[in-house]
């Protein structure tokens, strides 16, 4: 664009140069004419001797003024071009084309005046937002779906806050401003948006429930500078993002302490992965009878000063960066390692979305399959209900091979997610693990009942199998038992141990178990 406007210039320019040649030209001409002794030599003697008017310089003075006047009117029109065109760039810079919001340019420097120290010591909001699952509604439905998403988003915050400077930051983040609100109100005011952007709305013929996270800071309480506000607002959107997303979150001084954390994870995780400190536990899976029928891989790692570290700590960081691909491999590579001295059939591992999101992610299962010598019906990959992510159709594909090499999935945590009933039917899995939430209210709450039978009535006609997970007493075993699962995991069955502790149970379990045969005979 601005090379077209640089060429335009130049042209210009040019054409000034050649009108002002023109001019100068013309003017000589019309000299000539006038002076006498020049304008005898215009006169050509006629046959008769009487001098006759040479029609020459007067058309070449009237083609003269023609292309003048022509040369005045593009000019002009050229002019003209190019202010439109400058106003049209400058514009450009200040509203987004999409959606017609701020540019980040433009916002941020309303968002720097907006922070200078206000003498009446007036306060001001600054909300970051991110659409959820952005990403996966552009792959899912395509990019004018997520133009509409964009385009609809801004259009809400509009109609819902008034007053507000709205700007688009890049991608799926905007950013809006909030003169004169403290966090109370800009909280009120940002819940009052997102419950307006969660009504369904229609884009090309398709239903659409959007949502976004927002993180929240107020200037002069929390901070005075407008580069520490992005910061802080940031991490109070990373926060609304880790609850589960579609919220508003204030930022609070404690997100320091934990992103600080998160970096140490990060780093730490990063050398106990290349070290080979990180362990695997593994928990039985049983059948009825309580025999192990094959075992869950669950990593743990022991920091060298924080001791133990929960999985529900440091997977969550890996899956932020490029750690859960290394993470991934590892798991998988020692547990395919272990399984020949581990009791069972089978080992079931633990695979995160974004390792799903892998295009190699087929690959790397067939070299560790191969490596390993161990056969693919012998691995349990467990994914998780996640409705964004299994609506990929790439993702779908992954998994769908992976079964076809004879990999056997498993639908981790079932009921905890969004996936409904539905979902069941159309997604390409063997197995269906029912989170732990429903097996411990068997016994009192008639939701839980109704929801676990349901799912073994859908699992029988789709011949799928069910794990009930977290069994801890007797008495979840065995109403989970007669509800009709036919698999079980928890924590009275075998919690997850060391490989030699499990072997050694293992061992112990079926000798116990000859034993009580041999009396009984
Ligand atoms: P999950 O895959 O659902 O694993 C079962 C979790 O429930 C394990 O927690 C296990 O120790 C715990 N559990 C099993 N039986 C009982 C019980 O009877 N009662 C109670 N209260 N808990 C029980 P853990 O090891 O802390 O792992 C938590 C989650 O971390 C796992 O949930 C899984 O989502 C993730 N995770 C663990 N290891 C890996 C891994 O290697 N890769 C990935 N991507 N995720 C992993
Ligand atoms: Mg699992
Ligand atoms: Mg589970």
């Amino acid at each position: 664009m601005e090379q077209v406007q640089g060429t335009r210039r130049i042209k210009i320019r040019q054409y000034r140069l050649l009108f002002a040649l023109q001019i100068a030209a013309l003017l000589c001409l019309a000299l000539s004419l006038a002076a006498p002794n020049l304008a005898k030599e215009g006169l050509a003697i006629g046959e008769l001797g009487t001098p006759t008017l040479s029609v020459a310089p007067f058309a070449l003075i009237a083609a003269s003024v023609l292309l003048l006047l022509w040369m005045r009117l593009w000019l002009r029109r050229e002019v003209e071009a190019a202010g439109a065109e400058a106003a049209r760039q400058v514009a450009l810079l200040q509203v987004d084309p999409l959606t017609g919001a701020m540019t980040r340019r433009i916002f941020m420097d309303a968002l720097k005046a907006a922070t200078r120290p206000h003498p009446a010591g007036e306060p001001c909001s600054l909300a970051l937002l991110d659409v959820d699952h952005f990403k996966s509604l552009n792959d899912s439905f395509g990019h004018n779906v997520g133009d509409f998403a964009l385009t609809h988003l801004v259009e809400v915050a509009r109609r819902t806050l008034p007053g507000a400077l709205i700007g688009r930051l890049g991608g799926d983040e905007f950013a809006v401003l909030l003169p004169g609100c403290d966090e109370t109100t800009a909280l009120a005011r940002m819940e009052e948006f997102l419950s307006a952007l969660k009504t369904p709305t229609f884009a090309a013929n398709r239903q659409l429930n959007l949502s976004a996270s927002i993180g929240l800071v107020t200037a002069p309480r929390q901070t005075s500078f407008f580069e520490e506000m992005i910061l802080l607002a940031d991490l109070a959107l990373y926060e609304s993002k880790r609850r589960g997303r579609g919220r508003a979150t204030l930022f609070d001084p404690d997100m320091l302490r934990i992103k600080r954390n998160r970096r140490m994870i990060e780093r730490d995780l990063r050398a106990a992965i290349m070290l080979d400190e990180l362990d695997l536990h593994y928990q039985p899976i049983t059948g009825a009878d309580q025999t192990i029928l094959g075992v869950e891989a669950l990593v743990r790692w022991k920091h060298p000063i924080r001791g133990m570290i929960p999985p529900a700590e440091f997977i969550p960081v890996a899956e932020e960066g490029a750690l859960i691909d290394m993470l991934g491999e590892w798991v998988l590579r020692r547990a395919c390692q272990d399984l020949e001295d581990l009791p069972g059939r089978f080992v079931s591992v633990n695979v995160s979305p974004s390792q799903l999101r892998r295009n190699d992610l087929v690959e790397v299962m067939k070299t560790v399959l191969r490596d390993s010598g161990v056969a693919p019906h012998q691995l349990v990959l467990e994914i998780t209900e996640n409705v964004s992510l299994l609506s990929i159709p790439e993702v779908l594909g992954r998994i769908q091979s992976l079964r076809t090499m004879g990999i056997v999935i498993a639908l981790d945590d079932f009921g905890t997610g969004h996936c409904t009933f539905n979902y069941l039917r159309s997604l390409p899995v063997d197995i269906v693990k029912i989170d732990r939430s429903y097996i411990s209210r068997l016994a009192d709450d008639p939701v839980s009942r109704v929801f676990v039978s349901a799912v073994l009535e859908i699992a029988r006609a789709l011949r799928l199998s069910v794990v009930a997970e977290g069994i801890e007493t007797p008495e979840e075993f065995s109403l989970s038992r007669a509800a009709g699962c036919t698999r079980f995991q928890g924590y009275l069955l075998g919690r997850p141990s060391a490989k030699p502790d499990l072997i050694g149970r293992a061992q112990a379990q079926i000798s116990t178990r000859q034993d009580s045969l041999a009396l009984t005979a």
